[in-house]
């Protein structure tokens, strides 16, 4: 009966906001115990550039000693295309030079790191041998160039989700980046291709992606698609005020049918007074970069790497840890702790919360959520047990 009131007591503190002290050595046990899925970096855009993923540079994000530090144990990587490629029909070579850096300059390269996964087994196999399971993920539907051939060609080469748009509006599905453009030609969510895209997808077994999304595209998604469908990289628009998070309603929808919505670190999409002080932060930024640059031309992953660089000299406005777990809290509050998993964005963003600066920090992340109350389950569900059971569910969707 005691232990039951201390208990109680505890859970009250927790609850007021207070934390608890957890031990390192807890912190580790738990963190080892998971088995940790990230939905999406975007290292691969260095690579395709030359970047060498098993160098200890220090710069960017990702590098093979750092996701082996923070116990990643299976990475989705971004078979990133930017909406330039439209112009001249290029996505698709694009997507195949994306495709081919992951195969070839991160698993075939570091065979002993890495190993091509391509089913929720294939995550777990590679987990039990120690090795990093190398997912590829497409963002950007315009790389498929509307072509269903084009789709399943790229699923034989391994792709497993596919993010129906990126920043931009493509002939098929509307994007969040570009809903307010009227130069734009939109199409008020999904057109009838689109939802034979999604169709296409359940068929083969690849997830459907909406994170970047317009809202009506994320309803029209749903609607469409027989398997749950999920969030590759995406928070909480409740907390942080951007279209390319997700409203309420979304995130219980997409819960409702057996969906996950994995939180995006970057500090514009998880903490409100990163937006707030953005425009000033960012003209004083630009002011900066342009004098660092002058005379230079570098590509834009190493523009990302430079613009961050600043910004942690200048002392301007990041998020946090506790930014992050706000969002985690708040899915788990509408949604239950089965609809949260966690699409860091790594590679992909200038500016990374303090404390979860690059791949090797996930111990803090566990450290903070044992300190706000999760139990080891809940840190598991999280950190890749929720993406499994949806990747479970896709492929048993899949063929009919
Ligand atoms: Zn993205």
């Amino acid at each position: 009966m005691r232990t039951r009131l201390l208990l109680a007591a505890v859970t009250a503190m927790l609850a007021g906001g207070q934390t608890k002290t957890v031990t390192d050595a807890e912190v580790m046990r738990v963190h080892r115990s998971t088995l940790l899925i990230d939905t999406h970096n975007d290292v691969p855009s260095r690579t395709v550039e030359g970047f060498d993923i098993g160098s200890r540079t220090g710069t960017g994000h990702t590098d093979i000693g750092r996701l082996k530090e923070g116990g990643v144990g299976a990475q989705f990587f971004a078979v990133y295309v930017a909406a330039s490629y439209v112009n001249g029909n290029r996505s698709a070579n694009r997507t195949l030079q994306m495709i081919d850096t992951v195969r070839h300059d991160i698993v075939d390269r570091y065979p002993n790191d890495f190993v091509l996964a391509t089913s929720a087994k294939d995550i777990e196999e590679a987990h039990r041998k120690g090795k990093i399971a190398a997912l590829m993920g497409i963002e950007g539907g315009h790389a498929i160039e509307d072509s269903l051939r084009l789709l399943r060609d790229y699923y034989d080469l391994g792709v497993r989700y596919m993010t129906l748009t990126h920043s931009n509006t493509n002939n098929w599905a509307d994007s969040s980046g570009d809903v307010t453009d009227a130069q734009v030609k939109h199409h008020d969510g999904l057109t009838d291709f689109g939802k034979q895209v999604v169709r296409e997808m359940n068929r083969l077994g690849m997830m459907v992606d909406i994170s970047h999304v317009a809202d009506k595209t994320f309803w029209d998604a749903l609607e469409a698609s027989k398997a749950p469908i999920f969030a590759s990289h995406s928070s909480c628009r409740a907390l942080t005020s951007h279209a390319r998070n997700m409203t309420d309603d979304m995130i219980m929808a997409l819960a409702k049918k057996g969906g996950v919505v994995q939180v995006n670190f970057y500090c514009g999409f998880i903490s409100q007074k990163f937006r707030d002080n953005d425009a000033a932060d960012t003209k004083a930024l630009d002011a900066r970069m342009a004098q660092e640059t002058a005379g230079k031309n570098l590509s834009e992953p190493d523009r990302q790497i430079l613009s961050e660089k600043l910004r942690k000299e200048m002392g301007l406005s990041r998020a946090t840890l506790a930014d992050v777990v706000d969002h985690i809290d708040h899915i788990r509050k509408i949604a239950g702790i089965d609809a949260i998993g966690l699409g860091g964005d790594f590679d992909g963003v200038s500016c990374t919360p303090i404390g979860l600066d690059d791949v090797s920090k996930y111990p803090n992340l566990t450290r903070v959520l044992l300190e706000k109350g999760y139990s080891a389950e809940d840190i598991r569900k999280i950190y890749g047990g929720n993406f499994l059971r949806v990747m479970r569910a896709v492929e048993a969707a899949a063929g009919k």
